[in-house]
């Protein structure tokens, strides 16, 4: 990556910023997860996490299908693939969206209350369908303590668990639902695959109970995302191996069952193979502290300050220093990496010590391939945007070429993730 960014910064005169897309690396990546999941698995790739038309072109041969939780999503899914699987959930859903996701032959909805369940079944019975749901648990216990909880505490999220049988009664009564089984999702960014396959287990053993109890014919089981990423310590990562050894096991005891196995992840699909790239402006010393200030930062990638934790990078250097003056430099000191924004929040990086920084050096921010440009606040104070460039095997290509359209790159999401 080092030397694919000096080539490209040797091309370009303005300070270099851009978004890096290794499109092998992401196929490698998703291959693997998916040689590794046992039998009744499915792995969904939940959009949000990065909606980049080119990613989901490229993930659509390959993942089971889609996560979207609005119908912007439905929409940048079937821009890109007319008949591949969607999963629609998120809390809130509109008439609107129900109608679109109905229209966009959408596989499964992810029902968050009661309010939507009779909403659903009101619009699926105007057009005379039937529509086959999950209903989305908010668990009582059981959720590992991972950065971001949408169950297992009070959330806006999901069917209270203690709510959960009123829920089965009332699907069962509407004409236009069909109960195909429960759906889980309640953390984000847990890096502990143990924790994680425990959270697992404790969802199977509720989706069987309540199957029992009520006769449910369960067709599928989801427990959703959450698979995190270490950004504090990146060569020790989320151990996905050890969690398809155990669920494996897991699987064993729900032999008898019918279930497909759903997970929707988003972060540790996109994460790995996107890479944020900014040239430094300026370094400075203020009141005892050293400070580089990067063409770029919370307004293209937003995640570090959203999270307040400092980003993983290094320093590629670039040797070419056009100006007759003093190239202003800072060797083996600690480093606060800024961006241009007029905000002290507008921090990547805290204190990090460095080897040598100079001026027109670029920072490369790996682990920026999810939950970075598509949560950032893009437009405010108007610098302008990043290149997104694709890396191909053999070429790397800018967004127009890569997507055959460069729309999203316009679209501003406003998930806080
Ligand atoms: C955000 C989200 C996901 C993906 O979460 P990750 O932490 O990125 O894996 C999956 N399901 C639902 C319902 C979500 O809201």
């Amino acid at each position: 990556m080092e030397t694919i960014i000096q080539s490209l910064k040797a091309e370009r005169e303005k300070p270099f910023c851009a978004y890096l897309y290794d499109l092998p690396k992401l196929r490698q990546h998703v291959s693997q997860l998916l040689a590794t999941m046992p039998p009744p698995c499915q792995l969904f790739y939940a959009i949000k996490a990065n909606s980049d038309a080119t990613l989901l072109k490229t993930l659509a041969p390959l993942v089971h299908g889609f996560e979207v939780a609005s119908l912007g999503e439905i929409e940048k899914v079937r821009a890109v693939d007319k008949n591949i699987a969607i999963l629609f959930g998120g809390p809130g859903k509109t008439r609107e969206e129900m109608e679109g996701a109905i229209h966009h032959r959408v596989q499964l909805l992810h029902v968050e209350s009661l309010h939507e369940l009779q909403l659903l079944n009101h619009i699926a019975g105007q057009k005379g369908v039937v529509v086959t749901i999950l209903l989305r648990v908010n668990l009582r216990d059981a959720v590992p303590n991972a950065k971001l909880k949408m169950a297992g505490v009070p959330t806006q999220f999901g069917i209270d668990e203690s709510d959960i049988h009123a829920a089965i009664a009332l699907a069962n009564q509407l004409p236009n639902i069909k109960l195909a089984g429960f759906h889980f999702h309640a953390m984000s960014n847990n890096c502990d695959a143990r924790t994680h396959a425990e959270f697992v287990e404790h969802c199977f053993g509720k989706a069987d109970k309540w199957g029992t109890e009520w006769d449910i014919d369960i067709t599928y089981v989801n427990v959703g995302g959450g698979v995190g990423i270490n950004y504090k310590d990146i060569e020790n990562q989320f151990d996905w191996a050890d969690l398809m050894a155990r669920l494996e096991k897991t699987l064993a005891k729900y032999q008898g069952s019918n279930w497909n196995v759903l997970f929707e992840c988003g972060r540790f699909i996109t994460s790995s193979s996107g890479y944020y790239a900014a040239e430094i402006l300026d370094i400075k010393k203020n009141h005892g502290h050293h400070f580089c200030v990067i063409r770029g930062g919370s307004h293209h990638f937003r995640l570090p300050a959203a999270w307040k934790q400092s980003h993983p990078f290094t320093i590629v250097p670039i040797e070419n220093w056009p100006y007759p003056f003093v190239r202003q430099e800072v060797s083996g000191a600690l480093v606060t990496v800024a961006g241009e924004l007029c905000t002290p929040n507008d921090i990547l990086a805290r204190d990090i010590r460095v080897p040598k920084m100079r001026v027109g050096d670029i920072l490369l921010f790996s682990y920026a391939g999810a939950y970075a440009w598509s949560i950032s606040h893009h437009d405010f104070l108007s610098h302008p945007h990043p290149e997104h460039l694709y890396i191909e095997e053999d070429s790397i290509l800018g967004e127009e070429k890569a997507a055959g359209t460069n729309i999203w790159a316009l679209h501003d999401s406003i998930n806080l993730v």
